[in-house]
């Protein structure tokens, strides 16, 4: 058999070489670690966790520990070396950084179908290939795929605003309505007072900033276009009123008035479940955010399923490029996974790892490749990078939000997420019996 190549040996393309050995195909597995590093690792291991240790909650009614549970019994090599070197992180699956990578590189050097090759990868090659090269994918690479998808399909930045669930925001205050009534009411809009404005303004002014990385200042510099809510706060009162919190065209149909200031929230996801802070790029530090943004009326309690990020990352496009089956459109035989394809986070990217490491396989066993189903975390996560509206696309981590509706009304946290989990596992094992 042709060996199947596997660029990029991070959490994803470990995941996807194994599975891909383990069914019985030979793979050349490409890292360009230690030839060549990227600005945020420093080992030559595989699988290098480039920040926290932590791939998350880990209780299985949680949207990371559902996932790190599906994994268990989809056999993922990345969870159970994960399980295997867990240390003490209170509800979270942490892990010893350095005996994990360690323990992943020797596992699969030993592996009899895996040859593993050190270098960089300049261009995308022939034949079956999942591409696993992370949201620092080197420039040559990064240059490639920008040939072979097109300039609006690639990212290189992330300035992502902060996604709300819907169900977390109050609608006593919250309102539906598009500016200057234009086609069907599409926004909710939180409108304030002048009181609540200036005390917004002051607080977020007062808020703490991440620090931005060198190699992340560099890349930022393109994106004056894009300004951080609280850059803008900084440039003076109104500016926030001129720019996304204009009231102008939005009344409060409750009152007839036009509010002082209004924040608006696009919806995320084809059920209406996630909602978008338009225009709220930002660096704060998270507990920041959720701090300040909860000033904002109607959202007091907001929930929040991703926060604001302005990072150097490269990602597709992979709703308008890819199928669930994580194959691209354009060339099924040419497979993506991880932060490239848009889903964040190190569980998430084993999640999509083992798929496309599964379906590769399949493809050089002449066998249809597999969809995960819908109602799991990983089925969910996959559904929605493929398809959420391309215009908006930004990366999503796993989350309850997602996921379809339970078709009754569970109104315990506790028991919904729960009943999500049951679900998931039960369908997850009769999936796992076709195949
Ligand atoms: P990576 O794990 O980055 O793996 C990609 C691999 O491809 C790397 O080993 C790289 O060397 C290799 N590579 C790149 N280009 C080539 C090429 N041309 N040829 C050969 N090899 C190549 N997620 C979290 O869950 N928690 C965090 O705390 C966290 N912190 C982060 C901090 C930073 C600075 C960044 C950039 C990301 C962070 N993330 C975090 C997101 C994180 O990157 C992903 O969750 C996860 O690592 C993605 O896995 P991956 O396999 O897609 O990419």
């Amino acid at each position: 058999k042709q060996p199947i190549q596997v660029i990029g040996g991070g959490l994803a393309g470990t995941e996807a070489a194994w599975q891909i050995a383990q069914a019985g195909v030979p793979v050349i597995f490409h890292e360009m670690r230690p030839k060549r590093f990227s600005p945020a690792h420093h080992t030559e291991h595989l699988a290098e966790l480039v920040c926290s240790n932590s791939f998350g909650a880990m209780a299985s009614d949680r949207a990371t520990g559902l996932l790190h549970e599906e994994l268990r019994q989809l056999n993922s090599i990345v969870i159970s070396k994960a399980d295997e070197h867990a240390v003490p992180a209170g509800g979270a699956l942490a892990v010893d950084r350095g005996k994990f990578s360690q323990d992943l590189t020797e596992t699969l050097s030993n592996h009899p179908l895996i040859e593993f090759r050190r270098g960089e990868v300049p261009a995308i090659p022939e034949g079956i290939v999942v591409l696993a090269t992370g949201p620092l994918t080197s420039p040559d690479l990064a240059a490639d795929l920008h040939r072979v998808t097109g300039i609006e399909y690639l990212s290189f930045f992330d300035a992502a605003s902060p996604i709300v669930v819907g169900e977390s925001i109050n609608h006593d205050v919250a309102f539906m309505a598009s500016r200057y009534d234009k086609g069907e009411a599409a926004y909710l809009n939180c409108p304030m007072n002048k009181e609540q404005y200036l005390h917004f303004w002051t607080e977020l002014r007062q808020a703490e900033q991440t620090e931005i990385k060198d190699f992340e200042r560099e890349t930022a510099k393109f994106f004056e276009a894009c300004l951080p809510i609280e850059e803008q706060a900084h440039r003076g009162e109104d500016t926030m009123r001129y720019g996304p919190l204009k009231p102008v065209g939005l009344s409060d149909n409750r009152t007839g008035e036009r509010p002082y200031a209004v924040v608006q929230l696009r919806q995320e996801d084809k059920a209406g479940q996630l909602w978008n802070m338009v225009g709220f790029q930002t660096n704060l530090r998270w507990g920041e955010q959720k701090r300040v943004f909860r000033l904002i009326p109607g959202l007091e309690n907001a929930e929040f399923v991703r926060l604001g990020v302005m990072h150097r990352n490269t990602f597709l496009n992979a709703p308008q490029l890819m199928h669930s089956t994580l194959q691209f459109k354009q060339r099924p035989t040419l497979l993506a996974a991880g932060q490239l394809i848009g889903t964040e986070g190190y569980t998430a990217a084993a999640a999509d790892g083992w798929l496309a490491g599964t379906n590769a396989a399949r493809i050089a066993l002449g066998k249809e490749p597999l969809t995960a189903p819908p109602t799991t975390m990983m089925g969910a996560l996959l559904e929605f990078i493929s398809s959420a509206s391309p215009k908006h696309f930004q990366p999503m981590p796993p989350n309850f939000g997602i996921l379809p509706d339970l078709g009754v009304k569970i109104k315990s946290k506790p028991e919904r997420y729960g009943r999500y989990r049951d679900r998931s596992l039960a369908d997850l094992a009769s999936w796992k019996n076709q195949f």
